[in-house]
């Protein structure tokens, strides 16, 4: 029997890799905590009425990619492919803005698209995220941008392209929308299936086709469609980046795949994720989407941004946190009589903030010296008879090759002196 493989499009993340993700989690965290976004976690799953609703027809995402089933009780369920409605849903179900507005939350967690993975693509992906809902306002969008931006500051990672647009309020997007139809109806024969239907239901995502982009690069631009007031919004958001220090490429055929967007439209991207995979991140103002849930109706702004894409873009750069070790203590039984009392020691060392290991194979000092280094451990606490009756440990260090026999009561001290740090190693 073959064995069993993980499905496509997914990766398992090994121990030797995690500390990279741990990062990005928690510097993501520590950047959104310290603009006052407080985290929420939504369900995995949602009604897939939701994402047909909130993302729209027309879009890859509702049309192609969403991992959707029906429950034996009849619910139509399906895999979160990005979390910015549910978000919405969580906040404005429990009427938070009520209490605060904007209400500025993160989040971070795998997402579901059935896409061809490739590299930078996969059917599960990890997305952390900022939404803040409530307020319309240039202040708000160029903050959320803002939080993008330093986080991707404080992960290392240089050269990143802000693309930036706007799509104005509904009616510019409607006189856009036109715009559109009347540029591509000449060109519909030459045009690619999915463009053909895009035309009919959502004119919006003709830009983001890869078949046809010769055309999206002659396309009229966003800017001719917008309203004097879209444009000092949009001048606004500008201003507010530029005195944050932040540079942008003003992008004007950037529209995002999905349907909900008004005003700022943003991208993050990268020079060494290549082609369609380019996007480290992107986001934008959705002041539309609460009505379309069946909310009240209230504006927003985030983004979502790609961790695996931001790891992937770390690790060409040979950069990141170095693999955590496994333990810095391993406590050593020399025979059966001693492993009692060797557990003993790890609990006591343990209890002490310690991250220990007991080895209790039977096997010889010389190998679980070896596998001790392996581990990453600084320090062997080596246990046999004559310890056992003494009530003695030898601690060795085993940076400096040396050892030294202390008292029971003494270990804690002594491992803690070698280690140098008061409890949690410094590896
Ligand atoms: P989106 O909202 O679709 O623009 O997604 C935001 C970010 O999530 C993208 O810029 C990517 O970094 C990441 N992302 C989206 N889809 C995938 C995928 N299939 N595999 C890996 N990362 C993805």
């Amino acid at each position: 029997m073959p064995p069993i493989q993980s499905p496509k499009g997914t990766r398992d993340i090994l121990p030797a890799d995690m500390a990279a993700w741990d990062e990005i989690y928690a510097t993501h965290a520590r950047v959104a905590e310290a603009h006052g976004y407080r985290a929420i976690q939504t369900p995995i799953f949602e009604a897939t009425e939701m994402f047909e609703r909130g993302i729209g027809a027309g879009t890859d995402i509702v049309d192609k990619e969403m991992y959707s089933f029906e429950t034996s009780g009849g619910d139509r369920l399906t895999l979160r492919p990005e979390a910015t409605p549910a978000t919405l849903r969580a906040v404005l179900g429990a009427h938070l803005d009520q209490e605060r507005r904007p209400v500025r939350v993160h989040y971070a967690g795998p997402m579901f698209r059935h896409d061809r993975p490739q590299r930078g693509r996969y059917r599960q992906l990890h997305q952390i995220g900022v939404e803040a809902i409530g307020e319309r306002s240039p202040v708000i969008d160029a903050e959320v941008i803002e939080i993008g931006w330093r986080f991707y500051e404080a992960l290392g990672i240089d050269g990143i392209d802000l693309q930036i647009n706007s799509l104005g309020d509904l009616d510019d997007r409607r006189r856009y929308r036109q715009m559109l139809v009347d540029f591509y109806t000449p060109h519909l024969a030459g045009l690619c299936d999915d463009c053909r239907r895009r035309i009919e239901i959502n004119p919006l995502r003709l830009l983001d086709c890869n078949q046809d982009a010769h055309l999206a690069a002659i396309a009229p631009p966003a800017s001719n469609a917008l309203s004097p007031a879209s444009s000092e919004y949009f001048e606004s958001v500008l201003g507010c980046l530029r005195d944050a220090g932040i540079t942008c490429t003003i992008n004007r055929h950037l529209v995002r795949g999905l349907d909900y967007y008004a005003h700022t439209a943003f991208e993050f991207w990268h020079t060494s994720l290549h082609g369609a995979q380019n996007a480290l991140g992107g986001g934008g103002r959705y002041d539309g989407l609460a009505e379309v849930l069946g909310f009240p109706a209230t504006p927003g702004v985030g983004y979502a941004l790609g961790v695996d894409r931001a790891l992937i873009v770390l690790q060409d750069a040979g950069a990141g946190p170095a693999a955590a070790t496994d333990a810095d203590v391993v406590v050593c039984s020399l025979g059966a009589e001693s492993v009692g009392y060797a557990a003993a020691l790890a609990r006591q060392l343990r209890a002490a903030g310690h991250r220990v290991i007991l080895d209790a194979a039977e096997r010889r000092l010389d190998r679980k010296l070896r596998n001790a280094d392996r581990l990453g451990a600084r320090v062997c606490v080596i246990v046999g008879d004559n310890e056992l009756a003494a009530r003695t440990a030898m601690v060795r260090d085993l940076g400096q090759r040396d050892q030294q026999s202390v008292a029971v009561d003494a270990v804690n001290n002594t491992v803690t002196a070698i280690l140098g740090c008061g409890g949690e190693g410094d590896k």
